[in-house]
């Protein structure tokens, strides 16, 4: 077998997982419905309404990643031909325009340009009464923050959908206060865990209006109620075999961010990020995304002009094991991606990769 190398991920994730994290992963394993797996499953609940601020009962881990919390958000939701508005301003907000149209959805996409934020009036005036409003709040593929509040103060009568896969356990996220009705989002971002689960959560007046029957059997919210998000104690029934080491991992991921306190782990994000995209304009360098609504969690950087981004990426890899990503789509060669998140999100990595970019740059 090779050599099995240390890497700082220091991409758009995932990010090296915090040590309690990585521990967890290492106990003996429990059965899925042992009464001691069923307290770490209830706990890792309880900590996941935490990071979501909410206090909606249907808040579980769903057992895939990201984009299968994306899927869930549609295929729960989406009757064939609702109107369903989604902003786009980068690959995700894309990804979910795929996928709620293949749950049936008549979807009405408003585009952004790349780097920039969603702006909520023009959502607004995009349909007059949309089942559905969807955005993703810490685009990672262009760096960017959206004021997801402001969307749910305009939504009116639709249902307020929110990916957040990069912004959880990273920056402020309150899915009470802002409205949010559906929200998803990953493990292996800010919350400084694997990846490999999708936090999921449900408000009450969204579930009221839920498909009766959802086209997929794997993510039916109804049906995985039975086991996780309403049952409690020994009422679960069987419905997928859990992750069990993955829950255990995200439970102490989730205990290890709420001992430090959510506000002091977004300060912490905001600090490094700040640091870095100081440091990254001081060496003459470039930002990609619009000021003002750059994510502390993942900068994105201009490729200067003559440089080979790929090269310098592989540089980075092979002498300093470190991590960044390319950019995506039309920027894949002119933008490069430095995730601060969970554990990285400290001054020894901004300095690490600071110097490592300086060196080889020349
Ligand atoms: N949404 C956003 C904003 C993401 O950054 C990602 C992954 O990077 C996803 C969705 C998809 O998540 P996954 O790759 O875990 O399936």
């Amino acid at each position: 077998m090779s050599q099995i190398l240390i890497r700082h991920l220091f991409g758009p994730g995932p990010t090296n997982p915090y040590p309690e994290a990585t521990e967890a992963l290492a106990r003996p394993l429990l059965g899925h419905l042992d009464p001691q797996f069923l307290e770490i499953m209830d706990s890792a609940c309880d900590g996941l309404r935490a990071v979501w601020g909410t206090e909606n009962r249907r808040t579980l881990p769903l057992s895939a990643t990201g984009s299968a919390g994306m899927e869930a958000a549609f295929v729960n939701f989406v009757n064939p031909g609702d109107p369903v508005v989604i902003a786009v301003n980068g690959l995700f907000g894309e990804r979910m325009c795929d996928v709620a149209c293949r749950c049936g959805a008549d979807v009405i996409r408003v585009d952004f340009p790349f780097g920039e934020a969603v702006d909520a009036e023009k959502v607004a005036a995009a349909h007059p009464s949309p089942k559905i409003i969807a955005a993703v709040h810490a685009e990672t593929s262009t760096g960017v923050r959206s004021d997801i509040a402001a969307l749910g103060r305009i939504k009116g009568d639709a249902l307020l959908l929110v990916d957040a896969v990069t912004s959880i356990g990273g920056i402020e996220l309150k899915a009470d206060e802002w409205g949010i009705d559906i929200g998803y989002a990953g493990t292996q971002k800010c919350l400084g865990v694997a990846p490999g689960l999708a936090p999921f959560t449900v408000s009450e007046r969204a579930w009221q209006r839920r498909v009766e029957k959802p086209r997929s059997w794997y993510l039916d919210l109804d049906m995985l109620g039975g086991y996780v998000g309403e049952a409690s104690g020994s009422s679960r029934t069987y419905h997928h075999t859990a992750p069990v080491a993955m829950v255990a991992s995200l439970e102490a991921g989730l205990r290890r961010v709420l001992d430090e306190g959510l506000d002091a782990v977004r300060e912490r994000h905001e600090a490094a990020g700040r640091a870095l995209q100081d440091g990254v304009e001081a060496m003459g360098l470039e930002l990609f995304a619009a000021q003002g609504h750059r994510l502390p969690e993942l900068t994105t950087v201009k490729v200067p002009e003559g440089v080979d981004s790929a090269a310098v990426r592989r540089e980075l890899l092979e002498k300093y094991d470190i991590e960044i990503g390319a950019g995506v789509k039309e920027c894949a060669n002119t933008v490069w991606r430095i995730g601060l998140m969970g554990p990285n999100a400290a001054p020894e990595s901004v300095t690490l990769i600071l110097g490592a970019l300086r060196e080889v740059l020349g």
